[in-house]
């Protein structure tokens, strides 16, 4: 399976990792052509506004929103596929806050729960906040009582950085669906 990985911004190397580890082959996305014959798309963190606008101007936007590519969101990509405030793809019917937690400097790790009760490793940079998901979108992560991670279909959001750690689950978990 060709997993694109958008490479405008953000951690791109660690996702590619975990995708090859997951042993996928990887594409890098940076323009509409790149999307062809995938099976899912990986939309990393960064910065919302800035991956918006470098999509736009990669002609990516509209080929991502006409395509019922499934996507996997981190961070600002999760941003991208839910709704707020902003311009969005709205992949996955939740809404979503920005900067929730204050600025960069409020940047922390914490320990996330999944659905089976094992725990795993929540990197959390200048994270948005999920908060409020509709009535078909399962969540799948959480820290103390809120949602940090959901599934829609094929698609999936996460507020936080699977990919800066050594654990494949959530890539795992994601490309199961595929
Ligand atoms: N705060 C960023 C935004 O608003 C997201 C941060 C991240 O992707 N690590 O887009």
């Amino acid at each position: 399976m060709d997993i694109g990985i958008l490479a405008l911004q953000g951690a791109v190397s660690e996702h590619k990792s975990c995708i090859e580890k997951a042993g996928m082959n990887v594409i890098e996305v940076r323009t509409p052509s790149d999307l062809q014959g995938l099976s899912g798309l990986i939309m990393p963190g960064g910065e919302s506004t800035t991956l918006r606008n470098l999509l736009k101007n990669a002609d990516l936007w509209k080929a991502i929103d006409e395509s019922n590519l499934p996507i996997m969101g981190t961070c600002a990509g999760a941003i991208l596929i839910g709704k707020g405030k902003d311009e969005t793809f709205s992949k996955i019917n939740m809404e979503i806050d920005r900067n929730y937690y204050g600025r960069q400097k409020d940047s922390f790790e914490k320990n996330i729960l999944m659905e089976n009760k094992e725990k795993f490793k929540g990197i959390f940079i200048r994270a948005p906040a999920i908060i409020s998901i509709g009535a078909k979108t399962k969540p799948i992560a959480w820290v103390d009582d809120n949602i940090v991670g959901c599934i829609e279909g094929k698609n999936m959001a996460l507020t936080f950085h699977p990919e800066l750690t050594n654990d494949l689950t959530f890539h795992k978990l994601w490309l199961k669906e595929l």
